[in-house]
C-alpha cells in the first residue's frame, strides 16, 4: 500500500500546503456579515472565468450573509480575490498556467489578496469550487441536497495549492450526476453531464460506444458488400457479427462518414469507433491471420483505429479516436501500440466487485491492465458499479471502489467512466456513490472509507448510524461469502441479509423524520431497496393473475427489473403478459 501511494505521489502533481511567510497573515474576506474584499475578474475574461466569479459571490453571501461586489481589474483598496489568470497577475505578476493544462488549479494568498485561478477552461472554476469545499466546507452531496456553512466572519490564512487531476476525464455515469451544477462542482467534466459553456465545457464523444453498426449501417451496405461485415463459419452476416477489419474498401467508407458527423458535431473531442456491444468478429481468412499474429484480436483491431486515426487527424487534429477493449478485445495485443490521437477503453465488465480490481479473482483483468498501461498512453477505464439487472438491490461493492480508483491511478490511467444506474434516479445508494465516485476521480489518493463516512453523515443527518449499519451488514457478508459480485447478479442469495438490513432501515426513516436537521437529504435509494425486494421475495412463487386473466405463476422479470411478472407456463410469454398492478402492490392469490 505504502508503494502505491508514493507511486501516486510520483505521476500527480501534488498538492502542496505551505506556509510561505514566517508569520501567518489572514486575508479577511467579511466580518459580521459585512463585506471585507471585492471579487476581481478581467471585464474580457472567458466565460467560465465570468461564471466562477458569480458563483464565488453567490456562495459566499450565503456563507457570510454579506453582499459580494464583482469588479474589473485594477481594485484597489480592499481584499481582493482574484478570479482567473488575468485578475491573479494583479498580485502574481509572474503568474502563469503552464503545466495546469485545462483543468488544474491555483489557490495562493499574496499579501492582502487571494488568487482562485486556473488552466483553460476549467481550471478557474475549479479553483473557486475547491476553495469553497475544502476550505470553508461547502459540500454539494445531490443535485438537491447540500450543504453551506454560516460563517458572518470569514478570513483564511495563507494558502500555497496547486493542483493537476491525474485523470484529464472523470465520469461518474449516475443520473443525478448529470445535473450540470452538480457536475461542474463536483468537478466531473464527462460526455453525459449537462456542461454548457460557461460551466466550461466537457469532454465530448461523436458517438459514445458501439458505433460499428451506426458508422456503416448493414441496412445501407450488407447487400452490396457482404464482404464488409464478419465472415462466421464461411459465410458472411450482419446478425450478432462485426465489420471485416482488413477490408480497405470499408475503411475509407468509414472514414468519409465519421468525417461527415465531425464536420456536424464542431463539439466533440472523442470520436468512439468501437465494436458493437456482443462477440461475432470477423473469421476470414485475411483478419484471422493478423489476430493470430498479434495473439489477440485487440491487435486487428488497434491497426484497423490507428489508420482511421491517421486518416482523420489531418482535417481534425484536436479529435481523439476512441475504442474499446472489450469481451473478445480485451487483452492486449503483442505487436501494435495505440496511435498518439487514439484512446483505448478497457472494461471490467467480467470482474467480481466484493474484491477489489487487484485481488486475484480477478487476476486475467489484473493481467490485461498491465499490459495495456504498458503500450497505451491514453488508457482509460470504463467500470461498472451497480447491479445492471436489480438496481435497487444491494450491491457490497462500495468499499472497493476507493481501492480500485487507485488500482486505475496506478497503471497509467488518463480517464475513468464509472458506469452506474443512469435512466432513472432512485437506485440503490446512487447519490452516495455519485458523490464518492466524483472525489475519487478528481484525487485518487482520497480514502475511499473515510468518503463514505462523510457522505453518511452529511446526508442522511440523523439516520446515519442506521445506514452505516446497514452498509456494514451487506458489505460484511459479501466480504464473508466466496460468492461473484458480478454486475449482472441474481438477487437470491441475499434476501436473508434483505429481512435483517429492512429493520434497519425502517429505524433510520423513523429517526430522520422526528429530526429535522439543516440539510434536504431525500430518502431515496436505500430506503426501497431492502423492503421491495423483501416483498417481492416473499411474493415470488405465488400464484397470480396476468392481464389476460390466466392465474400464473410470479417471477422475476428481465425487461422491468424489480418487478415480479406473472409466468405463463409457456415462457416465451413472460414479457407479453403485463401484471395487473406493479410490483409491492401485486394482487395474488394462495
Ligand atoms: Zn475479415
Amino acid at each position: 500500500m505504502t508503494q502505491q501511494k508514493n507511486k501516486i505521489a510520483l505521476v500527480l502533481v501534488v498538492t502542496v500546503l505551505a506556509f510561505t511567510a514566517p508569520i501567518a497573515r489572514a486575508v479577511s474576506i467579511a466580518e459580521n456579515a459585512q463585506a471585507k474584499a471585492v471579487i476581481v475578474v478581467a471585464a474580457d475574461a472567458p466565460e467560465p472565468e465570468r461564471y466562477a466569479a458569480d458563483e464565488l459571490a453567490g456562495f459566499l453571501a450565503q456563507i457570510t450573509g454579506a453582499k459580494f461586489e464583482i469588479v474589473a481589474p485594477p481594485a484597489t483598496g480592499k481584499s481582493r480575490l482574484l478570479v482567473g489568470p488575468v485578475a491573479a497577475k494583479l498580485a502574481a505578476p509572474d503568474f502563469t498556467t503552464d503545466g495546469l493544462g485545462s483543468d488544474g488549479i491555483v489557490i495562493r494568498t499574496a499579501g492582502d489578496d487571494l488568487i482562485l485561478a486556473g488552466g483553460r477552461p476549467r481550471g478557474t472554476l475549479y479553483a473557486v469550487y475547491t476553495f469553497l469545499e475544502d476550505r470553508l466546507g461547502c459540500r454539494w452531496w445531490a443535485s438537491t441536497a447540500s450543504t453551506i456553512p454560516q460563517k458572518p466572519t470569514l478570513e483564511v490564512g495563507d494558502l500555497n495549492i496547486r493542483y493537476v487531476p491525474l485523470f484529464e476525464y472523470r465520469e461518474p455515469f449516475w443520473t443525478d450526476a448529470f445535473d450540470g451544477d452538480w457536475a461542474v462542482r463536483n468537478k466531473s467534466n464527462g460526455n453525459s453531464e449537462r456542461l454548457d459553456a460557461k460551466r466550461g465545457g466537457k469532454h465530448t464523444y461523436q458517438g459514445f460506444v458501439h458505433t460499428f453498426y451506426p458508422l456503416i449501417p448493414p441496412q445501407t451496405y450488407f447487400n452490396d458488400h457482404p464482404e464488409w461485415f464478419s465472415e462466421i463459419n464461411g459465410k458472411r452476416t450482419y446478425d450478432q457479427a462485426q465489420l471485416c477489419l482488413t477490408n480497405e474498401q470499408m475503411r475509407k467508407e468509414l472514414v468519409k462518414n465519421l468525417t461527415a458527423q465531425l464536420r456536424a458535431n464542431p463539439a466533440a473531442t472523442i470520436a468512439s469507433v468501437s465494436q458493437n456491444d456482443w462477440h461475432g468478429n470477423c473469421q476470414c481468412s485475411n483478419c484471422a491471420a493478423i489476430e493470430k499474429e498479434e495473439e489477440s484480436p485487440a491487435g486487428l483491431l488497434l491497426r484497423f483505429i490507428n489508420a482511421v486515426a491517421e486518416d482523420i487527424e489531418g482535417e481534425f487534429p484536436n479529435v481523439a479516436m476512441d475504442t474499446l477493449a472489450y469481451q473478445y478485445t480485451r487483452k492486449p495485443p503483442k505487436l501494435t501500440k495505440p496511435r498518439h490521437n487514439v484512446i483505448v477503453r478497457l472494461c471490467s465488465i467480467e470482474c467480481s466487485f466484493s474484491k477489489p480490481l487487484a485481488d486475484e479473482r480477478n487476476r486475467t483483468f489484473r493481467d490485461d491492465i498491465v499490459g495495456w498501461s504498458k503500450i497505451a498512453d491514453r488508457l482509460y477505464i470504463w467500470d461498472y458499479t451497480t447491479n445492471f439487472r436489480h438496481y435497487v438491490m444491494p450491491h457490497p461493492n462500495l468499499r472497493v471502489l476507493g481501492p480500485n480508483v487507485r488500482f486505475f491511478a496506478d497503471h497509467n490511467v488518463k480517464g475513468i467512466f464509472e458506469q452506474g444506474a443512469y435512466t432513472s434516479n432512485g437506485a440503490e445508494m446512487a447519490e452516495l456513490r455519485a458523490w464518492v465516485l466524483a472525489k475519487l476521480l478528481w484525487d485518487p489518493t482520497r480514502d475511499g472509507q473515510a468518503l463514505i463516512d462523510e457522505f453518511i453523515e452529511g446526508y442522511y443527518g440523523p439516520a446515519a448510524p442506521h445506514i452505516r449499519n446497514y452498509l456494514n451488514v451487506t458489505h460484511d457478508a459479501a466480504e464473508a461469502a466466496v460468492d461473484w459480485l458480478g454486475c449482472f447478479s441474481e438477487p437470491h442469495r441475499q434476501i436473508p441479509l434483505l429481512r435483517d438490513s429492512k429493520q434497519r432501515l425502517d429505524a433510520s426513516k423513523s429517526r430522520r423524520t422526528s429530526r429535522p436537521g439543516p440539510r434536504r437529504p431525500a430518502f431515496p435509494c436505500a430506503g426501497r431497496s431492502a423492503p421491495g425486494y423483501v416483498r417481492l421475495y416473499d411474493a415470488l412463487g405465488r400464484d397470480a393473475r396476468c392481464s389476460k386473466g390466466r392465474k400464473c405463476r410470479l417471477a422475476y422479470a428481465r425487461i422491468h427489473p424489480g418487478r415480479l411478472r406473472p409466468l405463463c407456463g409457456d415462457s416465451k410469454k413472460e414479457e407479453h403478459h403485463a401484471p395487473q398492478r406493479r410490483a409491492g402492490g401485486l394482487r395474488t392469490t394462495r
